[in-house]
């Protein structure tokens, strides 16, 4: 039989270490252990860092790509092709930072950045913020639309490691083995191909300005964000080992492809039309030259994994399966106002409808689901006694959801 911790009820099926008590009727699982060690002796003397630092950050023998991707698994649905290619992208990367074993060697391991394509809410944050929290690396997630060339009104690119060394709580050696999450980097492309009179400030200037960092430099940043002042300190942050990962649309990418490919894209083609999911997989690097990228941006993004738009059952299982699916969160709520929360097939597949003509990707799942049940939880403690139903008329037509009397057994 499973254990499950008695604190937060998390169970042993995940290879969650649990101990019980000798007489087998209370268990704490490996991470109350860890919250009540730092409790007791300060957040910063937390057994998680003891751990990390004794063995020289992360334990990198324990990891394969395998394992990463078993890990993205459980929180990113479908996208099997771009868990694969990520997972390998990302093994690499670290294994030049944490195997020691590799440092005399005279051949030196470039660095790969990796870029995502896939339309908007498809997972690609989602991809990137899941495997920093399991590589236990700080993690900076930004939109390249809000940046712009230093001086100029908007975000200096330098920023994104401001925002990076925070969130390593100020600890510079953990930012430098950080990841930074770029969005929507198809959108600064440069605004022609001839250079105009006046100054490209948020397209070609940005890309440069990123391409510094990318490719690994030394960068002074104010400590606390905002514009450079010649009488501040600075903390220098080295790029060398920093992941970058940038994700964007790419819209009319596809007909790119389609016309490249010319003859040979019959295949990528079924009979009602519908573009074929691999398509998109034959991505390579001059095709995006297309969107204003310069070609040395490119050229640092050497891995490219694409991911494809959720269909209506990639929706419903979102809805579901993720460890931390949005009906489960919501069951959980619900339970522990003593109520049980069912969703009936039918209405988990409008659901899903909904957010696919909404076309923000699996990202409108959440909201639809907060407006249906605001009502119902504005009431919730009243109904101790239910069992409540969500049904396809509830989503559909604000009908009330069902009320089944709880049996006292
Ligand atoms: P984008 O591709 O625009 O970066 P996100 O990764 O930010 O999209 O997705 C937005 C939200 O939608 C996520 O936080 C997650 O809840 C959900 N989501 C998107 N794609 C997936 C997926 N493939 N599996 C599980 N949840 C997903």
């Amino acid at each position: 039989m499973a254990k499950r911790c008695s604190f937060c009820n998390r169970d042993d099926s995940d290879d969650i270490k649990i101990l019980a008590n000798e007489d087998g009727e209370a268990f704490i699982c490996e991470y109350c252990v860890e919250g009540a060690y730092s409790i007791i002796y300060g957040e910063e003397n937390s057994l998680k860092k003891t751990k990390n630092t004794e063995k020289g950050d992360l334990d990198f023998q324990k990891i394969t790509p395998k394992n990463l991707k078993a890990y993205l698994d459980r929180y990113v649905i479908g996208q099997d092709r771009a868990k694969k290619i990520f997972s390998v992208g990302v093994y690499n990367h670290y294994k030049r930072l944490f195997r020691a074993d590799l440092e005399d060697d005279d051949t030196e391991l470039f660095k790969s950045n990796i870029l995502l394509v896939g339309p908007t809410g498809s997972g690609k944050t989602l991809l990137a913020q899941t495997l920093a929290r399991f590589l236990d690396v700080p993690i900076a997630i930004c939109d390249a639309t809000s940046l712009t060339e230093a001086g100029y009104v908007g975000e200096d690119v330098e920023n994104i490691l401001t925002r990076l060394l925070q969130a390593a709580n100020n600890d510079v050696e953990r930012a430098q083995k950080g990841i930074v999450f770029i969005d929507e980097i198809d959108k600064i492309a440069r605004m022609s191909e001839n250079r105009s009179i006046t100054r490209d400030v948020s397209g070609e200037g940005v890309q440069q300005a990123l391409l510094k960092i990318i490719e690994g430099s030394l960068v002074n940043i104010p400590p606390k964000g905002g514009r450079k002042h010649p009488n501040q300190d600075f903390i220098q942050i080295d790029t060398s080992n920093i992941l970058f990962v940038c994700g964007g649309a790419f819209d009319g990418l596809e007909q790119i492809l389609k016309r490249k490919l010319g003859d040979k894209v019959v295949g990528f083609f079924d009979e009602s039309g519908e573009k074929d999911k691999d398509l998109l997989e034959k991505i390579e690097p001059d095709d995006l030259v297309h969107f204003g990228l310069i070609p040395e941006l490119i050229g640092r993004l050497h891995i490219i994994a694409s991911l494809n738009e959720l269909n209506e059952d990639d929706m419903v299982r979102i809805l579901t399966e993720p460890k931390n699916a949005i009906i489960k969160q919501y069951q959980k709520l619900f339970a522990i106002d003593g109520v049980n929360l069912k969703f009936e097939e039918d209405a988990l597949r409008a659901i899903a409808k909904f957010a696919l003509e909404r076309k923000t990707g699996a990202r409108g799942l959440r909201s639809i689901i907060e407006e249906m049940m605001v009502d119902l939880m504005f009431e919730l403690p009243e109904y101790k006694d239910y069992d409540i139903v969500i049904t396809k008329e509830v989503v559909c037509e604000g009908a009330k959801a069902l009320l089944i009397k709880k049996k006292i057994s």
